[in-house]
């Protein structure tokens, strides 16, 4: 729990779903821890990306229910479903408004029509997840007064990425543009490369940020920005090498966890790195079809 004045914030890290099959080392496949965050005043709070299933929507809701506050908005970060199919339950169990950048809203359309050919044979218990987020005016709202500022940082893991800013908080909750001990989604810059995610990192650096909430990250692991972001961008740098150094998914796989042998998600390393090495070896094939059956 971080405090400003009346205004603070706490997080709340959910388990990942339950899945069938193993990775190349043999460990189960398994998701990334998933992070949301109560934003809260004395009375009235904001929830950020709030997870995926049935199951993790109702761990969530009994932590939020036990702050005591009324949440007034639930906030998604960007499209992927791992942050918002959940929404709706929240939305109807706390009587709250979804919030979203238009950009977001226009993605989360996308992960709707590929729910069934992805998420759905991965994951059981997602709920419902019709698109009822809507934008603000100015990308702006409040909370008691405080100013949450909607940032959109263009692409990172996904198209459209956006960020919250929380000035009076020096915090800054980055959905997947920055990552804390957990392997980055690397899949949607196999076409056109990291820079792009660089400029949304220097952009979220630009707000000045003290604390960063990071839409998966390592409970254990503290917020600091500064670190948070420096280690964001050497994941990308190492990328761009072993991309160089190592001619076969399995082989970037295991010389990514021998350089991070304690980050979590390994499953998302490895959805990873059959998409970056799926897209090098099949130049003729869609890469987005490619993406789509590395998950599978
Ligand atoms: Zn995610």
């Amino acid at each position: 729990m971080n405090q400003a004045g009346n205004l603070a914030y706490d997080v709340f890290v959910n388990d990942p779903p339950p899945q069938d099959g193993f990775l190349p080392n043999g460990e189960p496949k398994r998701f990334s821890p998933m992070a949301s965050t109560l934003i809260y005043g004395s009375e009235d709070a904001v929830l950020t990306d709030p997870g995926m299933t049935a199951d993790q929507a109702h761990a969530l809701g009994d932590w939020v229910a036990g702050k005591g506050r009324n949440v007034t908005d639930i906030f998604i970060t960007h499209g992927h479903g791992d942050h918002w199919f959940a929404a709706g339950l929240l939305a109807e169990r706390f009587g709250a408004r979804v919030v979203a950048s238009a950009g977001t809203i226009t993605q989360m359309h996308g992960s709707v029509a590929t729910r069934p050919l992805l998420w759905d044979k991965l994951y059981q218990g997602i709920p419902p997840s019709p698109v009822t987020g809507m934008t603000v005016p100015d990308n702006r709202f409040t909370l008691e007064g405080h100013d949450l500022v909607i940032v959109d940082v263009g692409h990172a893991d996904a198209d459209d990425n956006s960020v919250l800013h929380v000035p009076d908080l020096g915090l800054v909750i980055a959905g997947d543009v920055i990552y804390n001990g957990v392997h980055m989604y690397l899949a949607q810059s196999a076409v056109g490369g990291f820079r792009p995610w660089r400029d949304a990192i220097d952009k979220v650096e630009a707000l000045g940020p003290r604390h960063i909430v990071c839409g998966h990250q390592n409970e254990r692991l503290d917020d600091d920005a500064k670190r948070t972001i420096e280690q964001t961008r050497q994941y990308l740098d190492d990328a761009d090498e072993l991309l160089r150094t190592e001619n076969t998914a399995v082989g970037y796989f295991n010389a990514k966890i021998e350089r991070y042998p304690d980050h979590l998600g390994r499953l998302i390393l490895w959805v990873t790195a059959r998409a970056l090495y799926g897209v090098r070896e099949r130049p003729g094939e869609n890469p987005a079809q490619i993406t789509l059956s590395s998950w599978l």
